[in-house]
């Protein structure tokens, strides 16, 4: 179920997205949590395609907070410690609430994992109405689930929302044949297929996310969240970035 409508803005083909950015691009240059500074510099990217008129729904990963798997690594039973990096996320989703809404964007926290004095449960129905309200919707707690990442926590709700793509936001500008930070002769692929991404273990994001967005032709739109107006250059088809599709 894709949005069909027409965009609002003629300036994008887009109607209704997924942004989907890592715990870590809050963290700015610290190791850990949260840098105000950058939380704000991404509100404002997400306020600049916001004022087109585009339906955002947004997921904000934990791994600047705590990650399931770095738990279960020192003894912790993994569902504990999968828990633990859902509730960092909804921490970061409250983070990125206050400074889109300091911007003057209104937002929705939506939580999978019901905690009704923090934010609202995930309803799929009054998702969908907060966004034709053009409410940001931010998606915290992953999936609910053990397990699973914010990755397909992204694509689930991607799809339930019949958002047309997942914008994947990260260091660099797209998706290449290996680290770009350590081989300089690294190639960016301009399209891959899911098949490609899955084979090749190219790293955009988790098998079960590309498996969702592969059987529902989803298609993720990996670029650099550094690059100032980035965002909306994007929607727009403007700079650099890599498509995975069929
Ligand atoms: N997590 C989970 N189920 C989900 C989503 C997330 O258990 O549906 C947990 C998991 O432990 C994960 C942590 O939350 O490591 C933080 O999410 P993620 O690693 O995806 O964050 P990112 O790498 O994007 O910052």
């Amino acid at each position: 179920m894709t949005s069909s409508r027409t965009p609002d803005s003629p300036e994008t083909k887009y109607q209704r997205v997924m942004l989907k950015i890592s715990g870590e691009a809050l963290m700015g240059d610290q190791g850990f949590g949260l840098h105000p500074p950058t939380v704000q510099r991404i509100a404002q990217e997400v306020k600049s395609v916001h004022d087109l008129g585009v339906e955002i729904c947004m997921v904000i990963g934990g791994g600047n907070i705590f990650r399931g798997l770095s738990g279960a690594a020192q003894g912790m039973e993994r569902t504990t410690a999968d828990y633990m990096g859902m509730l960092a996320t909804v921490m970061n989703a409250l983070a990125m609430q206050a400074a889109l809404e300091s911007l003057g964007v209104f937002t929705r926290v939506i939580s999978a994992i019901p905690m009704d004095q923090v934010c609202e449960p995930y309803i799929r129905r009054r998702a969908v109405r907060h966004l034709e309200k053009k409410r940001v919707c931010i998606f915290a707690a992953g999936t609910g689930n053990p397990y699973f990442t914010t990755d397909t926590a992204a694509t689930l709700r991607a799809n339930e929302m019949g958002c047309q793509a997942i914008f994947k936001g990260t260091k660099v500008d797209g998706v290449y044949d290996k680290d770009p930070v350590k081989f300089p002769d690294a190639k960016r692929y301009e399209v891959v297929s899911y098949d490609d991404v899955l084979a090749k273990r190219l790293g955009v994001m988790d098998a079960s996310a590309i498996a969702l967005a592969r059987d529902n032709n989803l298609p993720i739109i990996v670029f650099s969240l550094d690059e100032p107006g980035g965002f909306r250059g994007i929607l727009a088809g403007r700079g650099t970035y890599t498509t995975v599709c069929g």
